[in-house]
Parts: structure tokens; sequence; C-alpha cells
């Protein structure tokens, strides 16, 4: 039996939204209208001819990326509403972002979270340091920002340039304003199953999955049961929070890093995931031979990438194109976490205003 070509991909993918596979198969049928003809044409009577589906494949193909930009607006109107709440009542909500050097990635995002911070209603400080500020400097900057009545959520950008440690810088961090859960307490609190803060890209990676499962005709309450959940990076703002966040859904969940790279076992363990969270940093490092049918994948890398033309683009760490017919579901870069990145990240800010206002400050 000869299949057309999205029948093919529904094949590959072991099953689709709205398409009964066992009988498409069994009957080598396509239901879909062929380019450019007016009539419905059936695979069986048109044998002889070769199968052109390509109009009926490109919108399967494109039902499969995943539009984050959807959920970010959905959450930023629910910013904008809780900021508008919060000033009537006197409570001003505003986000600080340290970028120390000039990262592309670093003040790309810096740029965004300023716009969408002032679209919101929020009040933006978006603070730049050279890259030899020192240590001192840096942490005075820190110290400034949590005085600041006007300023109740404060983010330091990563990456930091190399001679200024990470976790020191983060454990002068006020934790009350420490809307990324970079400080110690904050990732311990989440550690725990009681966050004060849940940090924003691991976050946005599960807003999206949740509200995928659900859509997909999962149960909210066991959506992740009994399945395999492969992550793609340990960092501490990103991999291990959304291990954390997988574990508390009740999914298994595999740690994969650089080193399991490196020892030639990433395919070993990503191929055998339900869902797939990517967030190594490494341009197209996940490919087709890295998934299996019916994945779901979440690509949170950022990189930057010059083309030919000199000009600079950001791409994930998966390439999409060859994993598309073969998963559910894949989350573009970009339009895919990165949007809902920055509004969770706003929505953060939100609450620690309203932290303040309920402490009466
Ligand atoms: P990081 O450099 O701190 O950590 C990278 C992780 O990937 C490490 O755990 C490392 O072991 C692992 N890794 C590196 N190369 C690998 C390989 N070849 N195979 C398997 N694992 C490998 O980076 P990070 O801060 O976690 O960010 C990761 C990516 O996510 C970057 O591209 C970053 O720009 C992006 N990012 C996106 C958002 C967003 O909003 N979408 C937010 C933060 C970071």
């Amino acid at each position: 039996m000869e299949l057309c070509d999205e029948e093919r991909v529904l094949a590959l993918a072991g099953r689709s939204a709205g398409h009964d596979l066992s009988v498409l198969v069994a009957r080598g049928r396509c239901s879909h209208r062929r380019p450019g003809r007016g009539a419905q044409r059936r695979r069986d009577t048109i044998a002889a001819e070769p199968v052109t589906c390509r109009a009926a494949l490109s919108t399967a193909l494109e039902h499969r990326l995943i539009d984050g930009r959807a959920f970010a607006a959905e959450l930023l109107d629910s910013v904008r509403a809780e900021v508008g709440d919060l000033r009537s009542r006197g409570q001003e909500v505003g986000i600080a972002t340290v970028l120390v050097g000039d990262d592309y990635a670093a003040s790309v995002y810096q740029r965004r979270i300023d716009r969408h911070a002032r679209e919101s209603g929020i009040i933006s400080r978006p603070v730049g340091m050279p890259a030899d500020a020192t240590f001192g400097e840096v942490v005075g900057k820190i110290a400034e920002l949590d005085v600041d009545p006007e300023i109740t959520g404060i983010l330091v950008l990563r990456p930091l340039p190399d001679h200024l440690d990470d976790a020191r810088v983060f454990r002068r961090l006020p934790v009350l304003k420490d809307v990324e859960a970079q400080h110690p307490e904050n990732a311990g609190l989440l550690a725990l199953g009681m966050p004060r803060f849940v940090p924003s890209t691991p976050a946005a990676a599960f807003h999206m999955l949740d509200r995928y499962m659900v859509s997909i005709g999962r149960d909210p309450r066991t959506a992740y049961d009994g399945l395999d959940l492969v992550l793609v990076g340990r960092s501490n703002n990103v991999g291990k929070p959304a291990a954390i966040l997988g574990l508390q859904r009740n999914a298994t969940v595999i740690s994969a890093h650089k080193h399991t790279y490196e020892a030639g076992r990433l395919a070993t363990h990503t191929a055998r995931a339900d869902i797939l969270i990517v967030a190594a940093g490494v341009p197209g490092l996940i490919t087709g031979e890295h998934v299996q049918p019916g994945a779901i994948v979440v690509d949170i890398g950022i990189n930057p990438v010059t083309g030919p033309d000199g000009k600079t683009r950001l791409v994930g760490d998966v390439d999409t194109e060859s994993v598309l017919p073969i998963v559910r579901a894949v989350s573009p870069v970009p339009g895919g976490v990165g949007p809902i990145t920055d509004a969770w990240v706003l929505r953060n800010t939100v609450l620690a205003a309203r932290a303040v206002a309920s402490r009466g400050r």
C-alpha cells in the first residue's frame, strides 16, 4: 500500500489530532483536497497518479508548532490588569534588569523586558554596567536597587563576565525582589516544592506544556503521569529548575548534559522522551535522529547565528525542520518559549509588588 505525503507523516508521528490513523493507513486513503482541484479526491481512485498532498501536509506540520506568542499575550493581559489594580491602591510595580557587559542575547532580552514592562504599566529600569565592572560595583548597584521603593523586582542577566562569580553575586540579591529565584534561599524553596518565585524560563516551558497537554485531551491532574521527560541542559537557571518542575508533575525525569553528549549517549536518552526540553545553547543539537515519533519537544535555546548576509539572527537548539515531520509538537525559536519567559518575569514582578502591598510597606 502506497501512502501519500501526509499519511506518511501521520504514520511517522504515530498519532495526530483529528485523524484516525488506523482508518487512513488501513484504507490507504487521503481525505484531503488536492491543491488546485475542486473535488475531493480519494487516494485509491488516483492510484496511478503521483500524490501531491502538499497543502494538507504543510497545514498538518504547521499545527505542530506550538505558538508561544498567544500564551504570552494572555499572560501580559493579566499582568496589565494586576498592575492597574495595584497602582490604583498606591503600589508601584517596577523591574530593574542589570546587564554587565554586552552579551548579544542578554541585551536583546533586556530590551524586550524593558518594552513589555513599559507597555504593561510597569516601571522599567534597564541598568548597563561595563564588562570590567568589579564585584563591589555590581553588588553596590544591587544594594541601591534594594532600597528603591519603585523597584519590586531585580533581575541580574546572565552570562556575567568571567571575573564575576554568579553564585557570589546572586547571594547578594534581596530575596523578596529576586524574581528569577537566583538567590540560594529562593532556589531551595523551589526545590522543596514551596516556591516564592518560579524562574521564568522553566516556568514558561511548563506554562506552555501544561496548556498543550490539556489541548490534546490529557487530564490536567495526571497529564504527565507515566511520561518520560528528558531534559538536555542542567544549568541552575533553566535545566535544574525544569527537572524539579517535571518531578512535581509526576513525570519520570532524565537529566542529560554535556557529559552525556561527550559519552555519545545523548540520542539514547532523547530518543525515549515523550517530552523533550532542550536548553543547551548549541544550535541544531537536536535533529530528527534524536526524537521518537509522537514526542513533544520544547526548544529553549537562543543562539545568535550570523548568516552569509552578515546579519545576526537567533536560532534554537532544535533543528525544527528535521524534527517536525516526526514529532507531535515542537515549540519554535523564535516565537515559542521566549515570549512567555518575558511575560513570566513581569508576572513575578507583580507577585513581588503584591507581597510588598500586603505587608503594607
Ligand atoms: P548554560 O551554558 O548555563 O548551560 C548549558 C547546559 O547545556 C549545561 O548544563 C551543559 O552541560 C549543557 N550542554 C552544553 N552542550 C551540550 C551538548 N552538546 N549536549 C548536551 N548538553 C549540553 O546555559 P543556559 O543558561 O541554561 O541556557 C541554555 C540555552 O537556553 C541558551 O541557548 C540560552 O540562550 C537559552 N535560554 C533561553 C531562555 C528563553 O527565555 N527562551 C532563557 C534562558 C536561556
